[in-house]
């Protein structure tokens, strides 16, 4: 990984040979939803660290603590994601939900120090009475109960004698500082709800700011990453370390990946989810890991972007053509090229003889011999891309018209002498002539032919469902709509094509495999194919636009 300010810290800590000169990062979802690109950044980020310093280590942990919105489904696909993105974090897997009775011990230990309390305001009290940045927060009556006084009606929150939300715990600080998260913050609160792991073992449920130092700390975290949004709570974090005089990590913070044209929440991706507005968490619009995959792209391609995109200390918007580029830069060394007709228009070619087939040679890859090639069959019908013919054709148009020639690739030249015309005016049939002396799309007397096109025989080709993809938003910043983001979807961010005619090699498609039909893009084949019926993603088009924008 490339240097950068976290490396920095590092680095000043292990010349001061601070804990042992150790290094151990960590990767703490909450699983509570998939896990989407601004994930994986940090996944990159978290594991990348380990493996640049000799003997570090990252832990994959399950920030489990809320009942209420975690299931079991999300942490099989965390743990299917960090795998897919070729991430190990070998016996180091993790559950806050394992430390619940340390969690509580500690809190025992922070009430017997008369640093916390029992206190009987409903949440929307506590909420109310914290203050502003101008005003102080007001103080609990529940305060001043007595250590034995706490310690009884902690307990008895544990044994289930109270209802849901009728008492929590709270850290007693400082009703009037400055930093409105060190005001009595709640670290416990009595969710009476069966845990995915837990079972009903417990009622009480510590919060985020309470257990997240704690599980560094138990797990012997060296340097604890997370979003700028925690720098405020770093104060809190420390300070809980302090008093119980435990194992103490370093909080380091660090800029949230966001991208443009999509969204970011994990809330709102549920939302999507839920309303039908996707197709599902790996629909292959969505920013998710999943959906990522499930649309082509490669591990290494994202591990790419999240290493040239570097961690800053201040939020910005990345441009998501920044991150199909970096696709693009992988899938062009690994995709294997075949020919796909998405929108077929028939060619007959008059002069090939009726019966006669023939195999041509095309190569696999041309940036890599070692692909190898393969046998394509031309025949006397074909199948061209609608777009490739024009009735009424400009001088610059290199594709095909009437009287005009091109070659076709891999094949040979051929030139249209007529067309014809269903009963709706839509041309339908085109009639060309080839010419023998061009096999395998060259001539040798110097002639020249501006336009090549993409085809595949009528008699060797296969019928497809070809999906086509665009941005999920018609706006680039959808999160600062609100919950009005979803009136911002693009309604045309799915394209169904049904009738697509694809080289007979895709008859047996290799979800291991990315594919480059030659002129339209990179694809790959769909989980929804079947026996009957083929489906085919396209997971990025050719035209690079962050190239364009970046590189005169
Ligand atoms: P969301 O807001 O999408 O729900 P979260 O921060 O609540 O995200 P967690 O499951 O708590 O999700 O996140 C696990 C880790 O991933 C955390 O360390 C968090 O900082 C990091 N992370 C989450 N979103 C991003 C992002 N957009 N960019 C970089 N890191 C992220
Ligand atoms: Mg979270």
């Amino acid at each position: 990984m490339k240097s950068n300010f976290i490396k920095e810290i590092i680095n000043k800590d292990l010349k001061l040979g601070k804990n042992r000169s150790r290094v151990h990062t960590r990767f703490p979802p909450e699983p509570n939803g998939y896990l989407h690109i601004g994930h994986a950044k940090s996944i990159c980020l978290n594991f990348g660290l380990a493996d640049d310093y000799n003997g570090g280590k990252c832990n994959l942990r399950f920030d489990d603590t809320n009942p209420a919105t975690e299931d079991k489904e999300y942490v099989d696909s965390i743990i299917e994601d960090v795998k897919w993105l070729g991430f190990d974090w070998g016996d180091r897997l993790y559950y806050a939900s394992d430390y619940f009775d340390q969690f509580y011990m500690h809190a025992i230990k922070l009430i017997n120090l008369g640093k916390a309390y029992v206190d009987d305001q409903s949440a929307e009290t506590i909420r109310k009475s914290r203050g502003t940045l101008t005003e102080p927060g007001k103080i609990s009556k529940y305060r001043s109960r007595s250590i034995d006084e706490n310690l009884k009606l902690f307990e008895q929150m544990k044994k289930g004698k109270f209802k849901t939300g009728s008492k929590v715990l709270r850290a007693k600080i400082d009703m009037e500082h400055p930093n409105i998260n060190m005001r009595d913050p709640v670290i416990y609160r009595i969710i009476h709800k069966e845990h995915h792991r837990t079972g009903s073992k417990w009622c009480i449920y510590p919060m985020y700011d309470w257990a997240h130092g704690l599980e560094d700390s138990i797990e012997k975290i060296t340097h604890s990453l997370c979003t700028l949004e925690f720098e405020n709570h770093r104060p809190l974090y420390d300070w809980f370390l302090q008093q119980l005089g435990i194992f103490h990590p370093q909080q380091i913070e660090f800029a949230r990946l966001n991208l443009n044209y999509t969204i970011m929440s994990k809330r709102k991706l549920k939302k999507l989810v839920e309303k039908k507005y996707v197709r599902g968490w790996d629909d292959p619009r969505m920013p998710t890991i999943s959906g990522l995959r499930r649309r082509g792209y490669t591990p290494q391609s994202i591990i790419q972007f999240s290493e040239k995109i570097g961690v800053a200390k201040r939020d910005g918007i990345i441009d998501c053509a920044f991150l199909e580029h970096c696709l693009r830069e992988d899938l062009n060394k690994t995709a294997y090229r075949v020919m796909g007709v998405l929108n077929p228009l028939k060619v007959t070619i008059l002069n090939y003889p009726k019966n006669k087939t023939e195999y041509l040679l095309a190569e696999n890859n041309p940036e890599d011999s070692s692909f190898g090639n393969r046998k394509i069959m031309f025949s006397r019908e074909l199948y061209i891309e609608k777009t490739d013919f024009l009735e009424n054709a400009p001088s610059k148009y290199f594709r095909l018209s009437l009287g005009k020639e091109v070659r076709l690739k891999h094949a040979y030249y051929i030139t249209c002498v007529d067309y014809k015309k269903d009963k709706n005016g839509i041309v339908s049939e085109l009639f060309c002539n080839y010419d023998p002396k061009t096999k395998g799309g060259w001539s040798d007397d110097g002639r020249k032919i501006k336009g090549t096109l993409h085809w595949v025989s009528a008699k060797d080709c296969i019928n497809a469902e070809v999906r086509l993809y665009n941005n999920l938003f018609d706006i680039e910043n959808p999160d600062s709509e609100g919950e009005n983001f979803i009136n911002h979807i693009n309604q045309n961010s799915l394209i169904i094509l049904k009738n697509s005619k694809l080289e007979n090699c895709l008859s047996k498609p290799d979800s291991n495999i990315n594919y480059q039909f030659m002129r339209i893009g990179y694809f790959c084949v769909d989980k929804d194919s079947n026996s009957d019926k083929l489906v085919y993603n396209r997971t990025v088009t050719l035209k690079d636009s962050w190239l364009k924008k970046n590189i005169k």
